[in-house]
């Protein structure tokens, strides 16, 4: 480990598919086609601002691999969105759907905005711009969109009915992560979280760890943040310190997740909480705690601050939070890594119970969905595991190993046309 350490999150996920990809007998040439991005969509995207103005964002659709079926991910709105972090999501969804065995490829979409600056029209206006933009990339059998950073079941409204519009009828597995009341999923939005609970829960019993009474960190109060604060507060866990992008705060008997998202909802952040201490997002990352949960961006724990890290069990909510560099740190110090390909899994696979229920036409209720959730995400996590034990790795290579082997079988068996 020498020189600056690569943030890129696209050599980020390259150094995580190389360290994996060595315990398989992968010639160079399927090696060198799985790495690759199958398509690459640059748009821009011109929206009419309320002032009268008009503004032109950058926007980006990436297919990384279709070979077990139509691509899947989400569509991001940050300021900080590249072509390259769309690349690397792309290529984590990939994995990402092999790793529980979901009958899809990996996809990714971004636009780089800062959205909160936007009025609702404006946002409007700049998703259904960016629908059609993508509109030639993108159908229930191609690629599938669902909701990611800053983007939720309205935006995923709009595509929808952007997309019907020119279909001319409606089209409603064009997208997943909408509505209940618009051929959206029970539990789909609080997916993520319900996934990360149950492969907590498993993880606790692996290490034989209490999830009742653990101590609990959670970065990032987003969907999945705030989420699985609350799952793990049910759980009879102590969530000690929760963040937002402005800041943490600390209470070490505990903090009560529905209070903070009241007041969060009142004021416009976490911090002035009663009875928590404001803390830095650095901070909350080293606190002594028998979990943490990331649930906010990449890159969150690097070689920098891997050593301090004091966590039992690191149970990745967001998308490429650790470093490689990181991992090799935290797999040394004997510290468990649900590596993000796993962990948030579950918002995909409730993407597709809704994807199938839209296809059927027929709808599950909200125990049926949380029951076939569980099994997927228990199973996905005990071959992981398995995976690992086998090749004597931490769960990341062992999620990639199974995931990699995957998407290979389906390339061979496929063949290359022509
Ligand atoms: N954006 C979520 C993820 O990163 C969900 C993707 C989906 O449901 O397609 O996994």
């Amino acid at each position: 480990m020498t020189g600056e350490e690569n943030l890129n999150p696209f050599a980020v996920a390259m150094a995580q598919f190389d360290r994996a990809a060595l315990y398989l007998d992968l010639d160079d040439g399927l090696r060198e086609l799985l790495k690759t991005p199958k398509r690459q969509l640059i748009v821009s995207i011109p929206v009419k601002m309320d002032d009268g103005s008009l503004r032109v964002f950058e926007g980006y659709r990436v297919q990384h691999n279709v070979a077990r079926g139509p691509g899947k991910g989400g569509i991001r709105y940050h300021p900080d969105v590249t072509l390259d972090e769309v690349k690397a999501l792309a290529m984590w969804m990939t994995w990402k759907c092999a790793t529980v065995n979901l009958p899809y490829g990996g996809a990714k979409g971004g636009v780089r905005v800062n959205p909160k600056e936007l009025s609702r029209g404006e946002l409007e206006r700049l998703t259904r711009r960016y629908a059609t933009e993508i509109a030639p990339l993108i159908g229930p059998d191609r690629d599938i969109p669902a909701p990611d950073v800053y983007t939720d079941a309205q935006t995923m409204a709009w595509i929808m009915d952007t997309i019907s519009m020119f279909k001319g009828h409606t089209e409603l597995g064009v997208v997943t992560g909408k509505p209940v009341e618009l051929g959206g999923s029970h539990g789909r939005q609080e997916a993520t979280a319900r996934g990360c609970q149950f492969v907590i829960r498993e993880a606790c019993r692996t290490l034989g760890l209490s999830l009742s009474g653990a101590t609990v960190v959670v970065q990032g109060f987003g969907n999945a943040g705030s989420n699985v604060a609350r799952f793990l507060h049910e759980d009879g866990a102590r969530i000690i310190a929760l963040s937002d992008s402005k800041g943490g705060i600390y209470n070490p008997h505990g903090i009560d997740p529905e209070a903070a998202l009241a007041h969060k909802a009142r004021t416009g952040a976490l911090q002035g909480l009663p009875d928590t201490e404001a803390i830095t997002n650095e901070e909350l990352l080293e606190l002594p705690c028998d979990i943490l949960v990331p649930a906010a961006l990449e890159n969150q724990i690097t070689r920098r601050n891997a050593d301090r890290v004091r966590a039992r069990l690191i149970a990745e909510a967001a998308n490429g939070p650790t470093t490689p560099d990181a991992d090799d740190i935290l797999f040394e110090r004997g510290i468990m890594v649900v590596p993000d390909i796993l962990a948030n899994a579950g918002g995909v696979s409730v993407s597709y119970f809704e994807w199938v229920q839209d296809q059927y036409g027929f709808f599950w209720s909200e125990d049926e969905v949380r029951h076939h959730l569980e099994r997927i995400m228990t199973s996905a996590f005990h071959e992981v595991r398995a995976t690992a034990e086998r090749y004597r790795v931490d769960l990341r290579r062992g999620a990639y190993i199974l995931a990699i082997g995957r998407v290979a079988e389906a390339t061979r068996v496929r063949g290359i046309f022509p």
